[in-house]
């Protein structure tokens, strides 16, 4: 008998048939002997209807609202899926965030989990053997009662978080593909699941545009050490046999991985927008007056490069933003023009940044330099590069992303047999 905690996104639970096929998973690991809680999405689409809604009362909304109006997809979901469990015979009941409490901070619409009570959800695995159906991507402030989310994509955080409070064996994220693939198996046929990824890998992944975990979750599972498994809820519950080990990809410690790649997978993120000042004049203090201020308005700058400008005297800086972010960024740099001195403000959003990640390029020299050989080869042009000791990005036009990640995806042998 374990302790598991089972996570559900929205294609899984898009409607009521889809919901009595995630009670029958949930069912199966009941009738092993195992204590369930289960951690539910919105229905597909739901959270963006929400999301738009919100736009269309007002452009410029209240962020405490957002909130009280994006959580309540969660809210649905968590109570029909107790209501469908309670129906097949099984002890079960439905929680929100406040009710648990999940504890977060008051960052509305991107809050984190500060802490989570387990306690009332153990009792009940013991005295009742009762299933917690939790409402997922929200929790809620202790200064301000308010109630908060997480951010796109969340619901694999609060399921982590609390896999992590309640001590559970595993924490199992079921999905509509059966795994973590070398990368998004929608955009290349040829990719290939992995059965094992180590969470640093995964992180970058995550945080370079794979959704299929959303980045916090990942942290969060390295820090407390909880296996995370990402599997399918399209396998039919029944052929499932609950002691043995479905397809899938367990997210885990390097140590626990045998067989090492250079590189593990590929990312890519169209949510990208590039700005160029040119003619800026080379001093000291000018980065400063560029990134300052959009610090200071919480914009997180990712690529920079600098180089000299057309008349071989000034210079050129290009950045990218989040392409949500792009109006803000653009006003406040124009908006400081007269501190940093540029000539020109160019600027792109139809960009899209492709990643390549692996531990294994620590240890090994040239990894990138064959990038930049083969997308040229392609006709790619390369309009911004990062690196670290992980993973390299590029930003090309967004045009070329799918054959970008196909030519990278078939240089490092990362193609299906
Ligand atoms: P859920 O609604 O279950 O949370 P998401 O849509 O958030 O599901 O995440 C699953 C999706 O992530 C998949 O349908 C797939 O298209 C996408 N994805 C992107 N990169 C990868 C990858 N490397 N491996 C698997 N899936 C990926
Ligand atoms: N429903 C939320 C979203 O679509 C949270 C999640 O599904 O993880 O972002
Ligand atoms: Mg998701």
């Amino acid at each position: 008998m374990g302790r598991l905690v089972m996570k559900f996104g929205g294609t899984s639970v898009a409607n009521i048939d889809r919901i009595r096929n995630v009670a029958r998973h949930v069912k199966r690991e009941v009738d092993a002997g195992h204590d369930v809680a289960v951690v539910v999405s919105a229905m597909a689409g739901k959270t963006n209807e929400l999301v738009d809604w919100c736009g269309d009362a007002s452009p410029l909304h209240d962020a405490r609202e957002y909130d009280a109006v994006v959580a309540s997809g969660e809210q649905v979901t968590s109570g029909l899926l107790a209501i469908v469990l309670q129906g097949m015979g099984i002890q079960a009941r439905s929680w929100q965030g406040w009710q648990i409490p999940i504890r977060t901070s008051d960052a509305h619409a991107s809050a984190r989990i500060l802490e989570i009570d387990g306690s009332e959800i153990t009792t009940r695995f013991k005295d009742r053997k009762e299933v917690a159906v939790i409402a997922g991507f929200q929790g809620i402030n202790p200064q301000t009662n308010r109630i908060t989310t997480l951010g796109r994509g969340g619901s694999d955080t609060s399921a982590v978080a609390i896999a992590a409070a309640i001590h559970a064996d595993r924490c199992d994220i079921y999905t509509d593909v059966d795994g973590v693939y070398t990368t998004d198996p929608r955009v290349v046929p040829k990719a290939r699941r992995l059965d094992k990824i180590a969470f640093e890998d995964m992180l970058e992944l995550a945080s370079l545009g794979a959704k299929v975990l959303q980045v916090r979750s990942v942290e969060l599972g390295m820090v407390h050490n909880v296996p995370v498994f990402v599997r399918s809820s399209f396998d039919k519950p029944e052929d499932i046999d609950p002691h043995g080990t479905p397809p899938g990809t367990l997210i885990c410690s390097e140590e626990e991985i045998m067989e090492s790649h250079v590189v593990t997978g590929i990312a890519f993120s169209k949510d990208e927008a590039q700005i160029s000042l040119r003619q800026i004049e080379d001093k000291p203090g000018v980065a400063a007056a560029i990134f300052g201020p959009l610090a200071d308005a919480n914009i997180n700058v990712d690529m920079i490069v600098q180089n000299v400008s057309e008349d071989g005297k000034t210079t050129d800086l290009t950045f990218t933003v989040p392409a949500s972010d792009y109006n803000r960024a653009r006003d406040t740099i124009t908006s400081s023009k007269g501190k940093i001195g540029y000539a020109r403000l160019d600027s792109a959003t139809d960009v899209s940044k492709v990643s390549v990640i692996g531990s294994g390029m620590r240890s090994h020299a040239g990894v990138a330099a064959k990038a930049f050989k083969a997308l040229s080869e392609r006709n790619i042009n390369i309009r911004a590069i990062t690196t670290s000791e992980i993973k390299f990005s590029v930003l090309i036009d967004a045009a070329y992303t799918e054959l970008a990640v196909r030519t990278l995806h078939t240089l490092y042998g990362l193609d299906q047999a």
